[in-house]
């Protein structure tokens, strides 16, 4: 089984890792300029060219049993020509929901899925009429391309709004989202298969610093039963209504003990990195059983797992060498903030564990 993947980083790179013991070969597709040490060596990379599309990409990447992507934002365009060559999964149509905050919302609340209270603007009029009717405080997101707190303003009352109008900054369009006052932080990633099977692992916790995720812990701790069977029942609410296959990442809130959406990703996902060291069917191998056919995994962990982001920071040697941690490294350099590993952690003892985290967490960013 051939499978190419669009995009180099580090999801592609452990998507690969996941099919390498399955068998399975990989291509990826590396946009302009997109730096590729994430998969040296993992496969043969293609430089994407503007004569790429149809029957020429579908040859340059060898002739592929499956395309599947590592980040939403790719040009699904593109990806529609390869559907008649090959499967391509998740499907484009599913990855153009999740590539624009405004249709990703009104999809969900289509569905009966709470997300945040929102309107979309086009213009600083709109905007400006969008926060009258809506009050402050609210998050101003661009509706396309910001991920990890990019491209989003906080405006806490109308004089930061007029500021905002004011400045330099030319805003794309928008979705202006009510502030959640939120308890927490929770995701759930899950799989489906091409014949409707659906897998959810517990939900995790997540915990982000200046809008970049900075460690998970799964289960959540505190899950209720009420939690869990409404983030399952978000789940097979889209994955059905997408006719979705592979894993998806359900980015949620929890208010009030109950969820709301904040956005969702169609693909693996960071908060779902924890898998690798829970004793099950990780994440990435999910995805690759899904969108090759081959029966899910088990999700369903014993014991208690985190993760730890490596944010521009290598671990100390002291910090792996410990018999429940495990070092995962992108084969990237350092710079500021920049995803370069993560360490993932397992106790019996959630307690511990969490004393461990915060301990890490810590020693690594002070
Ligand atoms: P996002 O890029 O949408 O994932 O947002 C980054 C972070 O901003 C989230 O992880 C939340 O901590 C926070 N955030 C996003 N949207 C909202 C909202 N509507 N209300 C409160 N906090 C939010």
């Amino acid at each position: 089984m051939h499978i190419a993947i669009v995009g180099c980083g580090q999801l592609a790179r452990m998507m690969a890792l996941a099919g390498w013991p399955m068998g399975y070969r990989f291509t990826f597709l590396a946009g302009a300029g997109e730096n590729t040490t994430c998969v040296k060596g993992l496969g043969d990379i293609v430089d994407l060219t503007d004569d790429m599309t149809g029957n020429v990409l579908f040859s340059a990447l060898g002739e592929p049993d499956v395309v599947t992507v590592e980040r939403e934002h790719v040009d699904t365009a593109l990806l529609k020509t390869l559907v008649r060559h090959c499967a391509v999964y998740p499907q484009p149509e599913a990855i153009e929901v999740c590539q624009h905050r405004g249709r990703e919302k009104t999809f969900l609340n289509n569905l009966g899925i709470p997300t945040a209270n929102f309107r979309v603007a086009n213009s600083n009029e709109e905007l400006q009429a969008a926060i009258d009717e809506m009050g402050t405080p609210v998050l101003i997101k661009s509706c396309e391309e910001g991920y990890d707190g990019r491209g989003q303003w906080l405006i806490e009352n109308p004089q930061q709004l007029t500021d905002l109008l004011n400045s330099d900054t030319v805003l794309p369009e928008v979705v202006v989202e009510g502030f959640v006052k939120f308890e927490r932080e929770v995701s759930l990633v899950a799989a489906r298969s091409p014949n409707g099977d659906i897998s959810c692992y517990p939900l995790a916790e997540n915990h982000h610093s200046g809008g970049i995720l900075l460690s998970s812990i799964a289960p959540a701790p505190a899950l209720t039963d009420e939690m869990t069977a409404q983030a399952k029942e978000i789940a097979d609410a889209i994955f059905n209504k997408l006719n979705y296959v592979g894993v998806l990442a359900i980015e949620l809130f929890v208010s009030d003990g109950k969820l709301i959406v904040n956005e969702l990703a169609p693909r693996v996902h960071n908060s779902g990195h924890w898998t690798q060291i829970a004793g099950i069917c990780t994440q990435f191998e999910n995805h690759m059983r899904a969108i090759t056919s081959v029966g899910l995994g088990t999700t369903e962990p014993t014991g208690h797992s985190a993760m730890v982001n490596l944010l521009g920071c290598d671990p100390t040697p002291e910090m792996v060498d410990m018999s429940n941690v495990q070092l995962h490294k992108y084969n990237k350099s350092l710079r500021p903030n920049r995803k370069v590993g993560h360490l993932n952690l397992r106790h019996n003892s959630l307690e511990e564990l969490q004393q461990q985290v915060e301990k890490l967490k810590q020693e690594l960013y002070g």
